[in-house]
């Protein structure tokens, strides 16, 4: 047992409704149990800021603590993360500092990145793909002891060898979204995008974004980011991007105000498309959900591949289903990535061909306001906490 400082919700925070995403959540000190089998204890030295860490904090769609309640009734050899606390974050890049029984290929001063993605590596009836395990969760979102401490509990199959050229602070930043990004657009579980095709990406200068870009770059697609400033312009074209939408200049609403998909909107970025003389998208990296779906199914190409990964505009969204069937398109729902997904991703970052994104670090005291400037949706790439 260690006792660790951390950032820690209490379940009595979420006993009423706050608005505020820094009225929930304190630094303090708690014990972190020693590892189990099959579990090792890392030390962080850095965490990355994740869009699930403003999910957990307003305590919607799901409250943290059903969350973890959900996730030991599927793990039962998980009861020691149901506590009155829950630690959360889901990227962290350390050292081992203890290994439990069972644990084979890693030793305690290994330096490590943490991939979120758990599962019960005793269900193995799924093949290679861990995601359609019943076990399934994300570390330091449904389960406890995650990224924003001193210390952290993780599984053996949670870990990545860290890519020694990079600082604590970018190793601890990629691999949940970059991981997300590779199985959505790369990996025969996803969308699977080939050389010369063009893919679409939404929210193209954020976390999931920067990393879809240089994805599709690396293997040669095409790539038009859509962005809502000119600053996230530029970052996006720094890394690749052949095209821009700025759909802060765009003349009409995506959504009638009854909620139904507006057709002007649609003409409007069809012209466009049109106008870049690249095609309609092959692929549409999706992750805005109720906003976006229709219009994403709408502009991909006859035979094209819509994913994704999220709804943060909700989860509610209308579709004309006669532009997926008549147009043979495809809707594929992808889910983080398996540990053999996150290494190859990783792979990319090791060997320089995908950059890290790293634009804003703070230290854990602050991570209070840091969430909250996140989910004002105030940084390009990745926000990182410095905890050594
Ligand atoms: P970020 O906040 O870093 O980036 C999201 C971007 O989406 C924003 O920068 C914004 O870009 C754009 N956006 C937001 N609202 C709208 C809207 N209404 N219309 C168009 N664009 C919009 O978040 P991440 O990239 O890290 O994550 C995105 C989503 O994916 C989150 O909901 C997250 O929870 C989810 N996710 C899911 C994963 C999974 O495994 N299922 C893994 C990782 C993330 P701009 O304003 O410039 O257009």
């Amino acid at each position: 047992m260690v006792t660790s400082k951390a950032f820690v919700l209490r379940k009595e925070d979420f006993q009423s409704q706050s608005s505020k995403l820094h009225e929930r959540g304190s630094i303090e000190f708690v014990e972190i149990p020693d590892p189990g089998p099959g579990e090792v204890l890392v030390r962080n030295y850095a965490a990355g800021i994740n869009f699930n860490n403003v999910w957990s904090l307003r305590g919607t769609p799901a409250n943290p603590f059903q969350m973890i309640d959900n996730h030991v009734r599927r793990n039962l050899r998980d009861k020691h993360h149901q506590r009155d606390f829950q630690i959360i974050g889901s990227d962290s890049a350390g050292v081992i500092n203890a290994v439990g029984p069972g644990v084979e290929g890693w030793k305690v001063g290994d330096e490590v990145v943490v991939h979120c993605h758990v599962f019960d590596d005793a269900d193995t009836k799924f093949g290679e793909d861990s995601l359609l395990s019943e076990s399934q969760s994300i570390w330091g979102y449904e389960t406890n002891f995650g990224a924003f401490a001193e210390y952290s509990l993780v599984r053996s199959s949670q870990l990545i060898q860290r890519p020694l050229d990079l600082t604590w602070e970018e190793a601890a930043s990629y691999d949940l979204t970059l991981s997300t990004a590779y199985r959505m657009l790369i990996s025969p579980n996803g969308a699977n995008l080939r050389p010369g095709e063009v893919c679409l990406v939404w929210g193209a200068a954020g976390g999931l974004g920067l990393f879809a870009i240089q994805l599709a770059k690396n293997i040669g697609a095409h790539v038009i980011a859509v962005v809502s400033s000119e600053e996230r312009a530029d970052e996006c074209k720094n890394f690749g991007a052949d095209a821009i939408i700025n759909r802060s200049k765009m003349k009409h609403q995506l959504l009638n105000d009854d909620g139904s998909p507006n057709p002007m909107a649609w003409r409007e970025y069809k012209k466009l498309l049109d106008q870049f003389g690249l095609g309609l998208p092959d692929v549409v990296f999706e992750h805005v959900g109720r906003e976006t779906l229709a219009l994403s199914i709408f502009l991909a190409k006859r035979g094209g591949r819509i994913v994704t990964c999220a709804a943060t505009s909700g989860a509610e969204s209308l579709i004309d289903l006669r532009y997926l069937w008549l147009g043979v398109k495809r809707l594929i729902g992808s889910h983080i990535a398996t540990l053999e997904e996150a290494r190859l991703a990783s792979e990319l970052v090791s060997t320089g061909k995908i950059k890290t994104t790293v634009s804003t670090i703070r230290n854990l005291d602050e991570i209070g306001q840091l969430l909250a400037d996140f989910e004002n949706g105030q940084f390009v790439g990745k926000a990182v906490v410095r905890i050594a």
